[in-house]
């Protein structure tokens, strides 16, 4: 998508100029996403690289941003050229002229002639920004880097110090604090949640895991997303103890759950949902009695949301409260709460943690750890909130729980002293059931 408006080009300017500063010198080398091929001439759906993204706003495949700090035109952009013959074929390309018009380029350049460039590029500048394994370009850049090694005689000079980017990106994506940028944001939950009640709403003429798959594409889709955060996942009964089923094509049983963990991407911002309801319209007792604890574990996270805090605590509230509810439940007829804390045994039925940094990329960049300790929160962070319980069959749970899976995730930003829940999809077990017996009443 292109780049809309006057505020958000202004935004994406202003990252390069905040990447710059951080950078001090030397240049930095941020390639698109590589197009991946699959079959006879076919290509996955290109998803665009979000370092890329966020610093440009361009969409295309085949593209490279350069930023050079100190220089006079400070950013460069190779894209590809205009093609009618491609044009034709694959839908308009922006081109050496849009890079400059739209894209706020100082400099654009065919993509074809980026390898006889980048020395000129590199040349006497201390540090190369650059992540290596991660593009097509690694062997260009070393080639580069070698052929001015080759001249240091004649004054030609290589970067000496090669540093990973995503060290700057990885910190100033962490923190979501433009109004425009945490519009999307908010937009990307908003369509995430609608496209979720509409699943909700629908539940009870579907029969197959692949019917409510359909129904939430069919509504972010028309409700103006790009696509899917992540590979959607509905996950009926026992599917349901798996974390990250994706077959998505089995039956749906009366008297089984429904694990949905699906989101919507808007201008590159991503949801990230999950729901789990009883495909009759009412929760049994067992069922009930879990999603309780796992709806009072995601309360006390969210309440626990604040700056200052860091996500292991957070994360600790929510296992205090998984294995109370437990040990109540005679999950473990010897332990009490404290040793099924301890000694780890709440990760038989809780065995992921209950939060990833949320953003551009589904699963956020940024650093989880500062100098081997859990990092602080602060204002502008976002992340998930989800805790579950998963009662595999054969499990040392009281057999009435065997099968149950069950995960309720919301999205959170951090604000000056609490946290705005972004996500709002029904989730008291009263209020499920109510909108289930309606839009069975309405039809
Ligand atoms: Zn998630």
């Amino acid at each position: 998508m292109a780049v809309k408006g006057g505020n958000m080009s202004e935004i994406f300017a202003k990252r390069r100029r905040i990447m710059m500063e951080h950078m001090q010198e030397g240049v930095a080398i941020i390639p698109a996403a590589p197009v991946r091929p699959y079959g006879n001439g076919l290509e996955y759906s290109y998803v665009p690289d979000s370092n890329f993204y966020y610093l440009t706003g361009y969409r295309e495949p085949e593209a490279i941003a350069v930023l050079r700090p100190g220089h006079e035109r400070p950013f460069v952009l190779f894209v590809r050229d205009n093609d009618s013959f491609a044009e034709t074929w694959f839908g308009k390309r922006s081109g050496v002229k849009g890079a400059l018009e739209n894209y706020g380029a100082d400099e654009a350049y065919p993509i074809g002639e980026f390898a006889a460039k980048l020395p000129e590029l590199l040349n006497n500048k201390p540090k190369l920004f650059y992540r290596f394994g991660a593009s097509e370009y690694d062997g260009t850049v070393l080639s580069a880097i070698a052929a001015l090694r080759g001249k240091m005689r004649l004054g030609f000079y290589p970067p000496r110090t090669i540093i990973d980017p995503d060290l700057i990106l990885g910190e100033l994506r962490l923190f979501k604090n433009e109004a425009e940028e945490i519009d999307l944001f908010r937009k990307a939950c908003q369509i995430s949640s609608e496209a979720h009640i509409a699943v909700l709403k629908k539940l009870p003429f579907c029969n197959n895991e692949a019917d409510l798959e359909g129904e939430f594409y069919l509504a972010l889709r028309r409700l103006g997303a790009e696509r899917v955060s992540f590979n959607t996942i509905v996950a009926a009964g026992v599917n349901g103890c798996t974390l990250h089923y994706e077959e998505n094509r089995a039956a749906l049983n009366r008297g089984d759950l429904v694990l949905i963990d699906a989101g919507a991407q808007y201008q590159g911002w991503c949801g990230d949902i999950s729901r789990t309801y009883p495909i009759s319209g009412t929760f049994s007792k067992e069922q009930a009695e879990l999603y309780e604890i796992v709806l009072e574990a995601h309360r006390v996270a969210i309440a626990a949301s604040r700056p200052g805090t860091t996500l292991d605590a957070i994360m600790a509230e929510s296992v205090k409260v998984l294995s109370a509810g437990m040990v109540n439940l005679g999950f473990f007829p010897t332990k009490d709460v404290n040793s099924v804390i301890e000694e780890g045994l709440y990760k038989q039925y809780f065995m992921h943690r209950v939060s990833h940094w949320l953003g551009l990329d589904c699963h956020d960049v940024g650093d989880y750890h500062i100098g081997g300790k859990a990092r602080i929160v602060d204002k502008g962070m976002a992340f998930s909130i989800e805790p579950g319980l998963y009662v595999a069959p054969g499990s040392g749970a009281p057999e009435r729980y065997h099968g149950i899976g069950i995960r309720i995730e919301d999205d959170v930003l951090l604000t000056d002293n609490g946290c705005e829940v972004l996500t709002a999809v029904p989730k008291e077990i009263n209020e499920i059931e109510a909108i289930l017996a309606q839009a069975k009443n309405a039809n």
